[in-house]
Formats: C-alpha cells, structure tokens, sequence
C-alpha cells in the first residue's frame, strides 16, 4: 500500500480524499493556492505545500508545480480528484516517469476517452450502442449540413473536447444551422482551444443515466450500478440520485453489461463512469465515459454501502477487485449547493460566509469544505457543499432532503438550496416523471 498520497486539487474533494487515506493509514499531501491558504483540506492534511497564485493555470493546473511538490514532500501516489489535471494524460504520463503513481487509469486509456470522436468509434467497435451521428469530426458547414438532412433534425453539435455542457447546440431546422456551427466552434475554441465539432442525433427528451464501473490492473470489470442525473440547466447537473426512478432490472441488467463492455475494451483500471442517454422507449445509447472519480460519487456510495475513493486506492495499488456486481439497496438523493443566485440566472455569489450550520441527523451526509468565515473564492468552481441523504425508499429520501434543506443555514453568499426546495415540492420530480428537460419551464423568478 502507498506511504503518502499528493492530492492535486482543492475543495470538497480535496478533504473527501483525505478521509480515506486516514481511514487507511496512509499520509496525505495538501496544495493549495494563496487563495486557499485557509482552506480546510490545507489543514487536515499532513503536509502542505503551496504552488502558487490564484489562478488555477498558476496552480492547480500547473503540472511542474505539483511535480515539486511530489518531490520535495516524497509522496508514492497522486491522487488528482474531478476536475484540473484529472483527465489529462500528460499528467498521468508525467507522474510515470517521476515514479509517482497516479491513482485512475493510464494515459493510454485516458486518452481514449478523453476525446470524444474517438471513444464512440471505439465503442462502436466494441459493440456498446451509441447516438447515431457523424463519422468523426464534421470538416465544414455543407457537410454538416448534409448529413444533418440524412440523420433528420433535431441533431446536437458537440465539441469533440467538450465539458461541463458547454461547445454544444441544438439545431431545429436547416435554417438555424449555420449559426449554431458558429458558435459552438467559438465556444469550443475559447474553452478547451480545439474547436473540432461532430454531430449527434438530438434524442428528444431523454434521461441522463450513467454507470458507475470498477476496473482492476488484471482485466476484471465490474458495475456497481447506475445514477440518475436528469435534473440539469443548462446540461449542468444539479441533483443526482440512485437508483434511477426509470430503471427497470432488465433495463439495469442491458446497460450494465454495456458499462462493463466498454470498460473492458480499453481494459479499464480503476474506477469510471460511462454515461448513457436513455430514450423513453428505454432505449440507452453511449454518450462519454469519464475516467475519473465524479462529483456525484456519494449516492453510489450510499446505496451499496461502499468507499469508492478506497477502491480507487486499492486498484492503483494493485489489489484485484472481486469481480461482482453491486446492486443498490437504498435509495439515495444528492443536491449540489453551489454559490450561485439561482433567482438570477444562477449568477456566481462569491464571498464571505458568515454563518453555516449543516444539516445533521439519520441518513445525511454533507461533503463540504466550507466553514463560517470561509470566503468563497471566484476563481473556482462555484460547488460549495452536497448534501446526500439515504432511505429506504425515494419518497423516505424525498422526505429526508426537504428536512436536511431546511436545516441547512448559509449566510453571507447566496446559494441553491432554495431551488431544491421548491424542486423537492415538485409534482413531476415527485413522481420520478422528469427528463434532462425538465428545467426549461421551470419558474425560478419566485425564489427567495
Ligand atoms: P459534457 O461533457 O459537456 O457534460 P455530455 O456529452 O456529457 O457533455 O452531455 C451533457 C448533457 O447534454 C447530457 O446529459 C444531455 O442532457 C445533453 N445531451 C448531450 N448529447 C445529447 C444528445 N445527442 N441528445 C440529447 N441530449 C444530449
């Protein structure tokens, strides 16, 4: 087992990795940014080391930076959590030749996901059903145009680099097209610097639905199950659960497999999570797989009762996973709390949090790095905290959150709890009758 873990990455995440390297008597490595010199994970660590300004290119994506600070503290693994450096396979390939290894998979793997195009080709191959779409990436508007005609609209322009929903349009009719390619190629430019676009059929009213999978260093794959992550704005999730309310065992028997398919096509090592769209005839179609730990981890974890940042640590170890599935038992709810005004536009609240106080009680959880006094910083992400409660059935979990909500006080910033208020008073969400839709009519004018 490592002797001490470097984690490259700040936040919630940051302190959730902590915890388990604890619970394993393992030493842990904080960095930070002046910025977040006060954070908690800078304090729970063992050592810390900063690495630089604000900026998260200064810092926290700035890879000679963290390799110092691997040398000079000797750390024997990295951990790079969601976010940053954690996709990216020159890390990953860095961190071999330093010897360090780095907890997820290699950078081979990495990058056969990582771009787009090519994990659906790979895929295809594979045999995992994916959105009918373009041949790789589109060359120019003609083209694009023409076999928009072939697929039939709506189609979805994607950025082949795409993240975080954005590089993406949806286009109705020919008419529209034009301007849709344009920007979503100058999204794609100005965010990820690559502008390549490829098109997919735009499944109407779908379900997000993705597989959480574990893979080991000897060829075994498993599934532990699926979330739901339905409820989005702007293809951003906001609450995720598990199980899903529109899986059936069948449904979960098919995709499962189709999760452990694709992760043994790449002989996946570590853990991941493939992402289905799921159509109301419950037909699934592969859309990404992300090869890192996600945000949503936590209602995995509640359901099967299971550490995922441990497994993940065991499987860099080289420990071989047992091979079964796991199936949930619980019903479990995540909502994100972001510092965000949702009343307006969900417009970023950066600032200085002058009162919190946590929900507690049976069932709930809360990840979070934030404290009184903590200033949120603009640089980042703007996920303050997620709160997970488990029961036994959804309606129990229903019941559970909209209790947690309510005892969850921040003052000083404005936040998204009192859209997951009103969410967890909704009828549909009530009823599990929601798709990724679901919050074009939805009315946040009367929020507090
Ligand atoms: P990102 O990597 O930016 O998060 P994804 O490919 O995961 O992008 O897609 C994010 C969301 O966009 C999905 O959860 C879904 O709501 C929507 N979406 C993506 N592709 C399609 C499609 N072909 N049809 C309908 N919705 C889509």
């Amino acid at each position: 087992m490592f002797n001490k873990i470097l984690i490259a990455n700040r936040g919630e995440i940051a302190l959730r990795i902590i915890r388990t390297c604890k619970e394993m008597g393992i030493k842990t490595v904080a960095v930070y940014s002046t910025t977040d010199r006060d954070s908690l994970h800078v304090r729970f660590a063992d050592e810390a080391v900063c690495i630089g300004p604000p900026s998260s290119t200064e810092s926290y994506l700035n890879i000679p930076r963290i390799m110092a600070a691997v040398e000079i503290t000797n750390a024997d693994a990295l951990h790079p959590g969601y976010g940053f450096l954690s996709e990216n396979a020159n890390f990953a390939e860095v961190c071999q030749e330093y010897g360090i290894k780095f907890i997820g998979p290699t950078a081979n793997q990495i990058r056969k996901m990582g771009d787009k195009v090519t994990a659906k080709e790979t895929m295809i191959k594979a045999g995992v059903p994916v959105v009918p779409g373009s041949d790789g990436l589109l060359k120019d508007v003609t083209k694009g145009k023409k076999l928009a005609k072939e697929i039939g609209y709506p189609v979805i322009l994607k950025a082949t680099a795409g993240g975080g929903g954005r590089g993406m349009r949806i286009v109705w009719k020919d008419e529209e097209f034009e301007d849709a390619w344009n920007s979503a190629r100058q999204e794609a430019k100005a965010a990820f610097a690559n502008d390549g676009i490829y098109m997919e059929k735009y499944i109407v009213e779908p379900r997000h639905i993705e597989f959480q999978i574990a893979g080991d260093q000897y060829g075994n794959v498993c599934h532990l199950s699926e979330r739901d992550c339905s409820i989005q704005r702007r293809h951003q999730k906001l609450l995720e659960e598990a199980p899903s309310p529109f899986m059936t065992d069948e449904l979960r028997e098919k995709m499962g497999e189709a999760a452990i398919k694709a992760g043994k096509s790449i002989n996946y090592e570590g853990v991941g999570t493939v992402e289905f769209l799921v159509d109301k005839f419950r037909n699934f179609y592969f859309m990404e797989m992300n090869t890192r730990i996600q945000v949503e981890h936590p209602v995995t974890e509640e359901v099967i009762d299971h550490d995922l940042i441990k497994e993940q640590i065991k499987i860099a170890a080289g420990v071989p996973i047992s091979g079964k599935n796991y199936f949930p038992y619980m019903h479990a709810i995540e909502c994100r709390i972001n510092a965000e005004d949702p009343k307006y536009n969900f417009r970023p609240s950066p600032g200085l949090i002058t009162t919190l106080h946590t929900p507690k009680g049976h069932g709930v959880r809360v990840d979070t790095h934030a404290y009184a006094g903590y200033r949120v910083p603009s640089n980042y992400d703007s996920m303050i905290a997620k709160v997970i409660v488990k029961a036994r059935t959804r309606d129990e979990a229903i019941t559970k959150m909209e209790r947690a909500l309510d005892e969850f006080i921040i003052e000083g910033i404005k936040t998204t709890i009192p859209f997951h208020k009103k969410l967890m008073k909704n009828e549909k969400f009530r009823s599990g009758d929601f798709n990724t839709g679901f919050l074009n009519d939805f009315d946040f004018s009367d929020l507090d």
